[in-house]
């Protein structure tokens, strides 16, 4: 086990999308999926996940080339977690035309010795009781645990969540969830109230005007990436926790690892499911790495 080895659980899923152009599709995604992707070029990646008998071959390729080990990643008979969203005419906004949890339902992860190990931990947008669950099986303070969370959890299970946050470092999550987690409009003041919660530093994603980090600083926030046209927004998030938790595994300051998240998912949003992804490499991270620090206040 490396010193940057970065454990992840979370979602892997086939994705139906509809975009305010018309465009609309099937395509392989999941919190893991974008996660890995975004990550597993810059450090060695295990994935812990669980896929159905349907789940395709592409799907398995990718996990094959950007996972440094896919021995977490269980195949279940039954179908793969599948999600529908549509997104509104701002590109931001989406509604969730469903949500079938399929094998995620039953599932039971199992963390092999090695990946008990990893120094990072990644429990990416998933059920809060399987991140618990992940959770339990780790050494109490041994790893540095990054989460992810979206509105339905709160909503719907906000005990286990809380749960989660008591034993999270930093947690990662969009402006509007911020609100709905804690009651309180001003980003600052939510991510210091989520930081009472237990997490000692707080990300708020804005999608496309950047990103806050809050922490025992204070509050810094960092810019976007210009791009020319946003395809589709599926994924930026989880490619945003990539980035991030990828610079951190390489021993990058928390601000560093901020605008590394944001030029990360720049690229995400530039295809249609996982294609934009293809077109990260260590240069054109860098390239983008340097635009966003200019636009970030803390350059
Ligand atoms: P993002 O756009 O970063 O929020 O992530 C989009 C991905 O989240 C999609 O590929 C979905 O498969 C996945 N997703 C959507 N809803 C859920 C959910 N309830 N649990 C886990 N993953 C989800």
């Amino acid at each position: 086990m490396s010193a940057n080895s970065i454990l992840t659980v979370g979602s892997i899923a086939i994705d139906w999308l509809e975009l305010p152009d018309g465009r609309k599709g099937e395509v392989i995604g999941g919190s893991a999926t974008y996660f890995t992707m975004s990550a597993g070029r810059f450090a060695p990646v295990h994935v812990v996940g669980v896929v159905g008998s349907d789940f395709p071959q592409q799907g398995m390729d990718i996990y094959h080339e950007y996972a440094a080990s896919t021995a977490g990643l269980q195949i279940e008979d039954g179908d793969t977690f599948r999600w529908g969203g549509r997104y509104h005419s701002d590109w931001e906004r989406r509604t969730t035309l469903y949500t079938e949890l399929g094998v995620f339902e039953s599932f039971n992860p199992r963390l092999s010795t090695k990946n008990r190990e990893c120094p990072f931990v990644c429990l990416g947008n998933i059920q809060p009781a399987l991140q618990l669950s992940v959770l339990n099986q780790l050494k109490e303070g041994e790893s540095l645990v990054i989460c992810d969370t979206m509105n339905l959890w709160i909503e719907t299970t906000r005990d286990d969540l809380l749960q989660v946050l008591r034993r999270t470092d930093i947690l990662l999550l969009n402006e509007n969830e911020a609100h709905l987690l804690t009651g309180v409009p001003e980003i600052v003041d939510a991510a210091n109230q989520i930081r009472s919660m237990g997490p000692g530093a707080v990300v708020v994603k804005q999608g496309s005007s950047g990103a806050t980090l809050v922490d025992d600083s204070g509050a810094v926030h960092a810019g976007v990436y210009p791009i020319e046209k946003i395809v589709d927004p599926t994924g930026a998030g989880d490619c945003f926790a990539g980035g991030f938790v990828a610079a951190l595994s390489k021993g990058k300051s928390m601000r560093t690892a901020l605008v590394s998240g944001s030029a990360t998912a720049s690229f995400c949003v530039e295809g249609f499911g996982t294609e934009g992804m293809l077109n990260l490499t260590e240069e054109t991270l860098r390239e983008r790495i340097e635009v966003v620090a200019e636009r970030s206040e803390f350059a």
